[in-house]
């Protein structure tokens, strides 16, 4: 019964509300689902009847509370032929946007059937002619089973007689009304039927419009559409007084103001308003035509108000979608934009990191090789200070170094002694046992010297078989007594390392108490000493100026 209902709506709405009272009989035996559908039935016939106040809350109750997205859509789509209907053309608009926007996704073709209905008639009321005739072709691709190209053919010809492009006899208007009446919608074949009624009036016809109109009074009354039963009675009034017959145009004509609710101005209203001040403007009572005439022109000002008012809800909603559609654009391009510099950031890091890798891989290759080169400059350093032989300051070095030393003992008043060292016979042990053997005996006596050597104490090469030991802060006593343990130590170097080799030295020792803080002097003075030892049989140490050698055996 719901589906039947359903159908009948325009085609024969008596039989309609007939079956909507039978339903709410058996509302105890209707699921929650075919309650709603029920409530939507009755929200539609509420608009039909003009109860706009009572089918808006019914059907924004039904878009809140259905889980149905099909019905839902429904209820959405005549809740904008309510908001129009109620002047609330913003409303309607975006609302109409949120539909236009669903739409690809709606498959069912009934639902697209319908929404497309809608989308076509409010853009046609907003003057968008062109645009509401396309959504009503692609209402022809989708005509659901039961029912018929009608309505789509009545919103494109609807247009084209909105923007004036419907003429007298035109085939393909008529061709639609009569698809129409065959179909049995009898609610669009009246509604266009009006619009060529309207048309043959405009284009001096009047009779033929009154032939028309007269031959389907009867059916629109039936219909019980207020909006073409006003059209109607405002175009038969209309087309009477082009007759002459304004008497019958005057009985029309309060048929439409009466008939009309009060407070809406619609253009049938305005016709017959019109109608009537000008059949009270003939007949000669011009008090009477006075107060048609204002309200003529209060209801045509309202109309034309109306009607600006929807071309520019129309145009305003437009502007805020496409606001929004800029922002929204902005927006994937602002994130785009973020994108990209996240990705640029990532990248600049990776080549700031390699840059950074590369950096501290130079800075590396630099730092080894200033420590190879600090090392072979050290190796050059001790190898222009050092003998290469033993190790040990070479001449030159022990020269400087030996000055130093004496300057800072002689600031601090302290004495120092300096022991002159000359391997005996080394010639012989050259001789004899090979140059190679010197050599190592060479080595062997310096480590020997090395063992009483202390870090403050200068150790040089001096020449060949000769090597010097400055020692600061040391007594004369003292002197003595480590160059005797050097003398000792060499000479035990024949028993232990070099057996059956002769291994022994002369010492000659200078003091600063005696010879003064001049190295020139000090050596010189440890050299007579030296050669003293040599004299006295070597393998002994002479001190001082007077100093006798000591001879051990
Ligand atoms: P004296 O006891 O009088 O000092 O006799 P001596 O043979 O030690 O003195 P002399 O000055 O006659 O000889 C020194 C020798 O030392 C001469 C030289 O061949 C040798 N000599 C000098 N430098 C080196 C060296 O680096 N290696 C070796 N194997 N022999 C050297
Ligand atoms: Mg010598
Ligand atoms: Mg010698």
């Amino acid at each position: 019964m719901l589906v039947r209902a359903d159908h009948l709506k325009t085609s024969d709405n008596p039989a309609f509300v007939s079956l909507l009272d039978q339903l709410h009989r058996r509302e105890a035996t209707l699921s929650e689902e075919q309650r709603l559908l029920l409530k939507y039935l009755d929200a539609w016939q509420l608009d039909y009847l003009g109860d706009y106040g009572g089918a808006r809350t019914s059907l924004t109750a039904i878009i809140r509370d259905t889980p149905d997205a099909t019905l839902r859509f429904r209820a959405t789509a005549t809740l904008i032929n309510v908001l129009g209907a109620v002047h609330r053309y913003q409303d309607a608009f975006a609302q109409l946007n949120q539909l236009i926007e669903q739409l690809p996704r709606v498959s069912d073709r009934e639902l697209r059937w319908q929404g497309l209905g809608e989308i076509a008639q409010l853009l046609i009321a907003a003057g968008q002619y062109d645009l509401g005739a396309d959504y009503a072709r692609q209402m022809l691709d989708v005509i659901p089973s039961g029912e018929t190209a009608c309505k789509a053919s009545y919103f494109i010809e609807h247009a084209r007689y909105s923007s004036g492009q419907l003429g007298r006899g035109d085939e393909q208007a008529q061709e639609a009304v009569d698809n129409c009446a065959r179909a049995g919608e009898s609610v669009f074949a009246n509604a266009l039927r009006a619009d060529i009624g309207s048309v043959l009036i405009q284009s001096g016809h009047p009779d033929e419009a009154v032939s028309v109109l007269e031959k389907h009074y009867s059916s629109v009354r039936h219909d019980q559409y207020l909006i073409t039963i006003l059209r109607f009675d405002a175009l038969l009034a209309q087309a009477y007084l082009a007759m002459g017959q304004s008497s019958k145009a005057r009985t029309y004509a309060l048929a439409a103001w009466q008939a009309s609710t009060p407070g809406e101005f619609t253009d049938p209203l305005r016709m017959a308003c019109k109608t009537l001040y000008q059949i009270d403007q003939q007949r000669g009572d011009f008090k009477s035509a006075l107060d048609w005439h204002a309200r003529y022109m209060e209801a045509d000002k309202a109309y034309l108000d109306d009607v600006s008012a929807k071309a520019m809800a129309y145009q305003v909603v437009k502007q805020q979608v496409q606001a929004r559609k800029a922002e929204v654009d902005a927006l994937a391009k602002r994130n785009r934009i973020l994108q990209l510099q996240r990705a640029l950031d990532r990248k600049a890091m990776e080549a700031s990191r390699l840059y950074i890798a590369v950096l501290a891989l130079g800075l590396l290759a630099i730092g080894l090789w200033l420590l190879r080169l600090k090392r072979s400059q050290l190796r050059f350093m001790r190898m222009a200070q050092c003998d290469s032989l033993t190790g040990i300051y070479n001449r030159k070095h022990f020269m400087s170094e030996a000055e130093h030393a004496l300057r800072y003992v002689e600031r601090s008043a302290r004495g120092a002694s300096l022991v002159l060292i000359d391997l005996d016979h080394f010639k012989l042990i050259n001789d004899t046992y090979g140059h190679a053997m010197g050599d190592q005996v060479l080595r062997r006596a310096v480590q020997a010297c090395q063992e009483y050597v202390r870090s403050t104490d200068v150790f040089g090469r001096l020449g060949g078989e000769e090597f010097g030991v400055l020692l600061p802060e040391c007594t004369p006593d003292a002197g003595i007594e480590r160059a005797e343990a050097i003398r000792r130590a060499i000479a035990m170097l024949s028993d232990q390392d070099e057996p059956g080799i002769p291994v022994s030295a002369s010492f000659g020792v200078a003091f600063t108490v005696e010879s003064g803080y001049e190295l020139r002097q000090l050596l010189m003075d440890a050299d007579h000493a030296l050669y003293r030892a040599k004299r006295a049989g070597r393998n002994c140490v002479v001190a001082g100026k007077q100093g006798e050698g000591v001879v051990v055996a």
